[in-house]
């Protein structure tokens, strides 16, 4: 039976009023040069994506299953639909706030405007309160700062296996520099030089398979 693999990826949008939102830079790049990896090797993969500009480069020749979201909810509840999944990869840029009161008409202009935000769902810690044994979640880290550190951080917050830690810099580009970091081997990252996404999807996937023989398919004493 194929492997299956679930995989968020681009910004969401949040609305504030029938035109506007509130999103983040995220171009869904990395998300969907995952999906073409993944898919080339054969898997069944499902991608659940946020508004972007680049549908155009996911692999039509084989089949992936994409599901198209805007919000951060809307995107928490595709995935629900795919918890089956042997592998999970939280590449998302979900928006952390959503308005706490939406406006269903368009917002007259004001002198200034406060709008009240609340915390939106968070997905990949959400499943990785409920994940399964032999389960492999990996999420991504993206800062302007101390990326390490706080990648380590996550790995335990979330529940993760892995963790992809990239500088804020990558997003909207063709291009990042990524450290792996799995929750086995926390002292040990791993560091690539910059390269195109679709280069380090085929890295993040060769790290991920080659978890999943060492501590899923044959787990050793750690
Ligand atoms: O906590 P932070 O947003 O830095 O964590 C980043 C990781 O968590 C990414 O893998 C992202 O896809 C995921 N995430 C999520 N839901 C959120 C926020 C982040 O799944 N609301």
């Amino acid at each position: 039976m194929k492997k299956k693999v679930l995989i968020t990826a681009g910004p969401t949008y949040e609305a504030i009023d029938p035109v506007r939102f509130i999103g983040n830079r995220s171009s869904g790049k990395m998300g969907i040069d995952i999906a073409n990896t993944f898919v080339d090797e054969n898997y069944d993969v499902v991608l659940v994506l946020g508004p972007t500009s680049l549908k155009g480069l996911i692999n039509t020749y084989r089949n992936i299953k994409v599901i198209d979201v805007e919000s951060a909810q809307q995107m928490y509840e595709a995935c629900l639909q795919h918890l089956d999944a042997d592998i999970i990869i939280g590449a998302a840029a979900v928006a952390d706030y959503k308005v706490a009161h939406y406006s269903e008409e368009k917002m007259k202009k004001t002198d200034d405007l406060t709008l009240l935000l609340e915390r939106n769902v968070d997905i990949l810690f959400e499943i990785g309160k409920i994940k399964k044994e032999n389960q492999i979640l990996v999420g991504f880290a993206l800062e302007t700062s101390n990326l390490i550190e706080y990648a380590k951080g996550k790995i335990a917050k979330k529940n993760l296996d892995i963790i992809v830690a990239n500088y804020a810099s990558a997003m909207n580009g063709d291009k990042n520099q990524i450290t792996l970091i799995n929750k086995n081997d926390l002292d040990n990252p791993v560091e690539h030089p910059e390269a195109y996404k679709f280069i380090n999807a085929a890295t993040i996937y060769k790290y991920i398979t080659n978890y999943e023989s060492t501590y899923i398919t044959s787990p050793k004493a750690v």
